[in-house]
């Protein structure tokens, strides 16, 4: 077929088994499909489902080229997009468990519907997993009938839906939806005392979008359930005690700002003060010196008007990456009480976390987990490592034909920043248009603010309503449009050459189409080659160039005060050889400072994530089962005698309510401890292991306990509390779970630049 000549070029370049399979079997698919096109509806479902088999769990696609024929067909027919055989390859890798690699614009919301279906068509349930509200709707709604056809169900959950409509959308064979969102169901379903309380189905197919975003550069965010309960506030004594430490001689602060430490004569000080022998006995360890911590925590590392702002007596917090209030967010528990503490107000009830979970752990309860991004191969090595996926690369549905420039490179911040104000003009006075990725709100603005003062319109996105921003992004390729932009505003829309109707579409392409710059190297290469992906989609023309000064942060921090030789010209660029190598030099050891802290990080995390999921069992156990009722009567037999009138559902039921208030209950307190434990860890660890080692010894000792005394906890409320036919009166006993829970995310992520702060610190960009 002469359509798929290009097809066979490109695929023919690289070599291996599977993708001359591939090729043969996509070849063989465009065969097919003249066949199955001939069929009615009825019979092309009929074809597809014949095509798939289940086998120990998983999918298995027999015939390959029906499966996508029949697939392709329906496609054609319901959303009125005929698959590329590029799309159709990626399709067979997605099924297979990869992640898969397709370039921005090649269509990965088509193949991921067309690979969730075919999971589907097995009988199993499908998580598409967006990284927001947005896209989480709009996709479903844009796949609806394609998998409608086959008689399969679809929904999404976003941010406003109410339970009810939750467990709707759960209970579908395919659910898109936001990571977080996913993230505290499963948070929420794990508090539940009826399994019809619950709103999520077992799930058994993880499929990411934008897989490198969610599995590695949001990994390591803790999802957070928190529920009202006393606050955990460091002593007034112990913050005024903390408040008369200086600096320098009794802490200090670790380089970037994280960490602060008592040295031996602050710890001296903070002892004699309080009357105590040492912090650092075992009976003072988890209390008073945690309480310590947090208090120096909020004294030396937290400022106000910088990291938050008093309002109306409380604290509210300052996103660094925003520069602006943010609403939804607190510290953790006893760092939020420290700083309300530190500041003299009332100290919130409240900030109890009831349960967390981070985003890899997450992923770590799908059977089966793959994924789809413009920028996988950079993330092989997290991938395994973490996930244990292979990625698949999939070749471009038409060449690329996107100019990538070399660097440019300054001496200094003030240097680029005029040169990169002066590109930007340059272009837009061809009439072209440019997209800038900035890396924070505060950038963004500065930049937009000088651009306006030269007359050029700027349209700023920085993440603050993706609805919104999509509709901005999409005509970001319209003729002379200028759209700044912070790293991820916008994402998973299309930017077609000549606006979204591509109305200018050939007046763009004279100029050269999209022109996209970034202000300054990621700390990953990935990073930088996902802004680089916005331009040159499906063969448009396009150019991407990165501005680079020496003083920037990754070639600061990855330099780590090695010096370069360099010989700016006039303008302070610098044109050497060496000094380009010497930036990607500097990329590379960012890069492998993020995977070190990454695989440290989930050390820490991944025997809590364990642990954890040895009290799920446990729980389902309380929950499917008469194990409470029968648990507690053994223990306390005298007492189930004097119930023996009430009916024995009743008491299955109060049973389990005390049962698993108290496993739920020792759970928290576990997490409560565990994170003291690692805030004071280092501290701990100077004299004796290092630091994860005894964090391990501390968790496995305390988990040992923890069902036990859960146990021993409930036979007492048994023996104690009132149960009627109600059930058991566990608010009399003062054992209440919290009325109201909210979720939050940990923003305080070792990803995100901590640079920017509200106030005024001028405009970089003059
Ligand atoms: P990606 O997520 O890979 O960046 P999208 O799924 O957002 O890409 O799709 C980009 C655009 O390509 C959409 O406008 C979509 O309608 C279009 N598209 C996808 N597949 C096809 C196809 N087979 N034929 C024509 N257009 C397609
Ligand atoms: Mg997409």
């Amino acid at each position: 077929m002469a359509a798929f000549d290009w097809f066979w070029r490109a695929m023919g370049a690289s070599g291996g088994r599977d993708r001359r399979r591939g090729r043969a079997t996509v070849g063989k698919a465009g065969e097919r499909a003249r066949d199955i096109e001939a069929l009615d509806d009825a019979a092309v479902v009929t074809a597809a489902r014949d095509s798939l088999r289940e086998r120990g769990g998983e999918t298995v696609v027999a015939d390959e080229p029906t499966f996508l024929a029949a697939l392709g067909v329906a496609a054609g027919r319901t959303v009125g997009l005929r698959p590329f055989p590029v799309q159709a390859q990626a399709v067979l890798r997605l099924v297979a468990g990869d992640v898969i690699q397709m370039a921005t614009g090649e269509g990965k919301t088509l193949v991921g519907a067309m690979a969730a279906t075919g999971f589907a068509l097995t009988g199993k349930r499908v998580h598409v997993i967006t990284v927001n509200d947005y896209l989480a709707g709009r996709d479903a709604e844009w796949m609806r009938p394609l998998v409608e056809f086959f008689g399969l169900t679809v929904g999404s959950v976003g941010e406003d839906a109410t339970a009810e409509e939750r467990r709707a959308a759960y209970a579908c064979d395919i659910v898109y939806g936001p990571v977080n969102e996913i993230g505290f169901d499963l948070l929420r379903d794990r508090q539940v005392t009826d399994r019809a309380e619950e709103v999520q189905a077992a799930p058994d197919v993880a499929l990411v979008d934008e897989a490198d975003s969610v599995l590695v550069d949001e990994a390591l965010v803790p999802l957070v359930l928190a529920g009202a309960a006393p606050g955990t506030a460091p002593a007034g004594r112990i913050t005024e005690v903390v408040r008369r430490l200086r600096a320098e001689r009794d802490y200090t602060v670790d380089a970037d700002g994280r960490t602060a430490f008592l040295t031996d004569e602050g710890a001296g000080r903070v002892e004699r003060a309080l009357g105590i022998d040492s912090l650092y006995d075992d009976e003072h360890v988890g209390s008073t010196l945690v309480q310590v911590n947090l208090a120096l925590h909020a004294e030396a590392l937290l400022h106000r008007d910088v990291d938050y702002i008093v309002r109306d007596g409380k604290i509210r917090l300052v996103d660094a990456s925003r520069g602006r209030v943010a609403d939804l967010q607190r510290w953790p528990d006893g760092i939020q009480a420290a700083v309300e503490a530190k500041e003299g107000l009332d100290v919130t009830e409240g900030g109890r976390i009831l349960d967390t979970m981070t985003i890899q752990a997450l992923m770590g309860r799908y059977p089966m987990v793959c994924g789809m991004t413009g920028t996988a191969v950079e993330a092989t090595d997290q991938l395994r490592q973490f996930y244990g996926l292979g990625v698949s690369v999939i070749p471009r549905n038409r060449e690329l034909t996107r100019f990538d420039e070399a660097d440019r490179i300054y001496a200094t911040a003030a240097e680029k920043n005029r040169a990169i104000v002066e590109e930007i003009a340059l272009l837009h006075g061809e009439g072209r248009p440019v997209l800038v990725g900035t890396h924070d709100v505060a950038e963004s603005e500065q930049l937009a603010e000088v651009l306006r003062e030269r007359g050029i319109e700027v349209n700023v996105l920085n993440a603050k309503n993706d609805a919104e921003e999509a509709g901005i992004i999409a005509e970001a390729g319209d003729l002379g449009r200028v759209t700044v932009s912070t790293q991820m505003a916008g994402r998973g829309t299309d930017i077609r050459l000549g606006g979204a109707d591509e109305g200018d579409h050939d007046a763009v392409v004279d100029r050269g189409g999209l022109a996209v710059l970034g202000t300054s190297r990621h700390k990953t290469a990935r990073l930088d080659n996902q802004l680089r992906g916005r331009a040159g989609r499906q063969g448009d023309p396009g150019l991407t160039l990165f501005f680079v000064a020496l003083d920037d942060e990754v070639v600061a921090a990855g330099g780590a005060g090695e010096k370069v030789v360099a010989h700016p010209g006039e303008d302070g660029r610098i044109g050497e050889k060496r000094v380009r190598e010497f930036v990607e030099h500097c990329q590379r050891v960012t890069e492998g400072q993020l995977l070190e802290i990454h695989a440290q990080t989930w050390r820490y995390n991944k025997l809590l994530s364990d642990q954890r999921e040895i009290i799920d069992g446990r729980r389902d156990r309380l929950l499917d089962t008469d194990q409470a009722w029968r648990e507690l009567a053994e223990r306390a037999p005298e007492r189930a005698a004097e119930l023996a009138d009430l009916d024995e559902d009743t008491l299955v039921a109060a049973a389990r309510e005390i049962m698993l208030y108290h496993l739920d209950d020792a759970w928290a307190e576990h997490l409560a401890l565990m994170d003291d434990v690692r805030e004071s860890i280092h501290l701990r660890a100077i004299a004796r292991e290092t630091p994860l080692d005894e964090y391990h010894r501390i968790a496995v000792r305390e988990f040992k306990d923890l069902a036990q005394r859960a146990v021993d906890e409930a036979v007492t409320t048994f023996r104690e509390v009132t149960v009627d036919a109600e059930g058991a009166h566990l608010a009399d006993g003062g054992l209440v779970r919290p009325s109201a829970t909210w979720t939050y995310m940990v923003s305080d992520n070792p990803l995100s630049s901590h640079g920017s702060v509200i106030g005024s610190i001028g405009n970089i960009f003059r």
